[in-house]
């Protein structure tokens, strides 16, 4: 990506650009995977549900994950019969099933209750999962650790392995890491499944062992692509992955514009027409994007913070070779995942235009505006209507 011209192409501010080339040549790589060991791919939209992601996706992959109705809803839309959508939520509504198992070709459900609740009704419709604890904990933060103590998703594998005849589901689900760059855990997760259910495993019709893993980051798929052709060997399963971030976050991009600029206890501050808002998990998880505009031998030293009332709207502590002025574009790379679909318009400050950027050209593909604002916020009452 030339990062120079993407400043000069974004007219307007604060833009998330998604890169198309990026997205492709992840989808590119994930197919060179299936082609290697048959694996099916999902694209879990929870990432980016945007539509323009999904359509380009659609002919690489299998079909899409969800979380949710809407997920499912959308998902749907954009598929239109053309793969398969596989649901798990600890969230099940009953008023939402029918629908859901009309629309998700397979459901996993969190939990046992869940499952003694609705696997009869969803049966009917999608093939029947449960979703594994395989209690291996990969990740120091408890946060997003999907195995911490007390943990609400999924059946306990030595739960699951007292309490269900793996004859009575066809599928079983996992999800344990997060952003993981070898596949050292995925081996060991599959280790402690065939420890607790062995030949068992080959009563399912599949098994789909989640996202987590940045496929398109690691180098070496070799060890992935023996254990996939392992699995379907001994137990004759589809073996389905799911990832979100691998698929999206090297391939977007948030352009601001400098606002004002100034000293504050020594160090200058620079106020961005964005925010934290636009990428909770800065502040979420005090985590520090990568800025294009960053060079660790400058000179000059820079606070990065938002346009907000929030104190520690703050996007970290940056070198510059020059300093920043007021109307100079910066550009957070990297952070297409879990950023805009966590973005919201606190203080009244707008979300980010949406642009795509190809080998063609950079093109805005979405604003938003006041009346977005106002029509979730505004209660409109006519003549005499009660709520
Ligand atoms: C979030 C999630 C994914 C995608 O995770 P990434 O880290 O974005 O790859 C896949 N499956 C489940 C069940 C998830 O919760």
């Amino acid at each position: 990506m030339d990062f120079q011209l993407l400043k000069d192409s974004v007219y307007s501010t604060p833009a998330f650009v998604v890169d198309e080339i990026e997205v492709t040549r992840t989808l590119a790589v994930l197919t060179e995977l299936k082609n290697q060991c048959g694996c099916k791919v999902l694209y879990s939209i929870k990432a980016l549900p945007f539509s323009a992601v999904m359509e380009m996706a659609k002919p690489w992959v299998d079909g899409f994950s969800v979380s949710s109705l809407f997920e499912a809803r959308l998902a749907d839309e954009v598929l239109a019969g053309q793969g398969s959508i596989h649901l798990t939520t600890p969230g099940i509504r009953p008023d939402e099933l029918d629908e859901l198992s009309s629309l998700c070709s397979h459901i996993s459900f969190n939990s046992l209750p869940q499952y003694q609740r609705y696997a009869e009704t969803a049966g009917a419709q999608s093939s029947i999962g449960l979703r594994v604890n395989p209690k291996l904990s990969f990740l120091h933060d408890q946060r997003f650790d999907p195995c911490r103590q007390h943990s609400k998703l999924g059946v306990a594998i030595d739960e699951l392995s007292r309490s269900i005849c793996l004859d009575q589901i066809q599928g079983l689900h996992i999800h344990n890491v997060f952003s993981a760059t070898d596949f050292t855990p995925l081996i060991e997760t599959i280790d402690m499944l065939q420890q607790y259910l062995g030949i068992g495993l080959a009563e399912l019709e599949w098994l789909n062992i989640g996202g987590g893993y940045l496929l398109g980051q690691i180098e070496d798929h070799r060890p992935f692509v023996e254990l996939v052709n392992k699995l379907k060997q001994d137990y004759a399963i589809e073996v389905y992955i799911e990832p979100g971030k691998a698929v999206v976050g090297q391939a977007g991009h948030l352009v601001a514009t400098v606002l004002d600029s100034f000293v504050s206890d020594g160090v200058t501050v620079i106020i961005l027409d964005t925010s934290v808002n636009h990428n909770p998990e800065v502040f979420e998880y005090q985590r520090q994007p990568e800025l294009h505009e960053h060079d660790p031998d400058g000179q000059y030293t820079a606070i990065l913070a938002g346009c907000t009332c929030l104190a520690g709207d703050v996007f970290g502590q940056y070198r510059f070779k020059k300093p920043l002025e007021v109307g100079d574009k910066v550009v957070f790379k990297h952070v297409g995942a879990y950023t805009l679909i966590k973005a919201n318009r606190f203080n009244g400050y707008n979300l980010p235009d949406i642009y795509l950027s190809n080998s063609l050209r950079v093109k805005k593909l979405k604003h938003y505006d006041y009346q977005d604002y106002r029509r979730q916020w505004v209660v409109e009452v006519r003549g005499e209507e009660q709520l």
